[in-house]
């Protein structure tokens, strides 16, 4: 099988063959279709995360395909199957946190695409108990962005606890932004995209959004005031300097949530956050059961994400593409 291997950061991937990996009892072999580009996998091929990331590895964590060999312990996925993986590739099951349904803070989870073998690949092998089945209503090329960008959005989202008619702000009309856009409309927000790229205006309200504030022409604080302030922000891009202009733009008791992986410090005035009870947090992915509510809410409203679909062995050039900022909106390899 083909698969694309990172065996440095900041070096182009090399495609080469592998056999098709063997499976254990508890797991499945996935002939995978199609794997979406998130940015987190520009950020682990740049080199942005060498602290913790051990390379060699094979990225890809938006996995879907065809269950092709199931594992004699397998319960909830049979051959034939419509599938997908996350970036949470499994984890402990028994802390906590698992079995409150937050398995992406258990302490001791893989990641697949970084601890585990990836989806820029003919096939992979998954944990059993951790596929998801895709929906028959979904196409599985616009379905393998929903097992990163939009489970990330959407749990973002459902943690905030949007209520109809709050005003819900995302930053950045990417590829997690604008499923965002989507959700927080379906959910009956009021929806602000704050983005940096004026041409974007169009493509944000087509998806949902009520108002643009384009920060490359006007302080979004300011546009975020006249509109009664932000009650929720879901920020999704990864430059802190970004970010923190859109705090004074909170309401009172405003919440700004980010999940675009920014690692300098955001500067915050604590007076501020006193004055008007901000909550400033922040949120990864999401467990499986919000994975598949994410997959059936996309499904039952109709929610697609925007993407453009690239043979596998133009990944480099994707990779590329997505470094530009010339992505419309969610890159997908195809791999069959
Ligand atoms: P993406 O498709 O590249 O979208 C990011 C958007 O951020 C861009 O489209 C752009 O939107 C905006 N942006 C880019 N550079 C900017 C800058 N210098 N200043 C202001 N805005 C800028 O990326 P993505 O796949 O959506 O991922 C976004 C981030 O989320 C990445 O850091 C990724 O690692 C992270 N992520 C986190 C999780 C999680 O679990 N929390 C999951 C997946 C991804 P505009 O052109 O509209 O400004
Ligand atoms: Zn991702």
């Amino acid at each position: 099988m083909k698969v694309a291997v990172c065996y440095e950061p900041k070096k182009p991937l090399v495609i080469e063959e592998r056999p098709v990996p063997e499976i254990g009892e508890e797991e499945v072999l996935i002939k995978v279709h199609y794997c979406g580009v998130c940015h987190s996998d520009l950020h682990i091929v740049d080199g942005d995360w060498a602290d913790w990331v051990s390379y060699p590895t094979i990225p890809g964590h938006e996995v879907v395909g065809i269950a092709v060999k199931v594992g004699s312990k397998v319960k909830n996925v049979k051959e034939g199957d419509p599938v997908g993986v996350p970036w949470l590739y499994s984890s402990c099951e028994v802390c906590d946190y698992c079995v409150e349904g937050e398995e992406p803070l258990c302490p001791n989870h893989e990641i697949t695409g970084i601890t585990k073998q990836g989806g820029y690949a003919e096939y992979m092998v998954a944990h059993g108990r951790f596929v998801a089945k895709i929906p028959e209503k979904l196409d599985l090329a616009y379905a393998a962005p929903l097992f990163c960008a939009g489970l990330t959005v959407y749990s973002a989202l459902r943690h905030m606890e949007v209520k109809p008619d709050d005003l819900v702000a995302v930053q950045g009309v990417g590829g997690l932004g604008h499923l965002a856009i989507q959700y927080a409309k379906a959910m009956g927000a009021k929806v602000v995209a704050i983005s940096h790229s004026s041409n974007k205006k169009e493509t944000a309200l087509s998806l949902g959004a009520d108002y643009f504030i384009d920060t490359s022409t006007s302080d979004p604080a300011e546009e975020l005031k006249k509109l009664g302030g932000a009650d929720i922000i879901i920020s999704t891009v990864f430059d802190s300097k970004a970010i923190q202009p859109l705090i004074s733009g909170l309401a009172p008791k405003g919440r700004l949530c980010v999940v675009g992986a920014a690692s300098e410090p955001l500067l915050v005035s604590p007076f501020e956050l006193l004055a008007k009870r901000l909550v400033i947090t922040g949120s990864a992915i999401g467990g499986r059961k919000l994975l598949r509510e994410t997959l059936e809410f996309s499904a039952d409203l109709g929610i697609k994400p925007l993407v453009e679909i690239f043979p596998f062995e133009q990944v480099n050039e994707v990779l590329d593409r997505l470094r530009k900022g010339n992505i419309n909106l969610r890159a997908v390899l195809k791999m069959v």
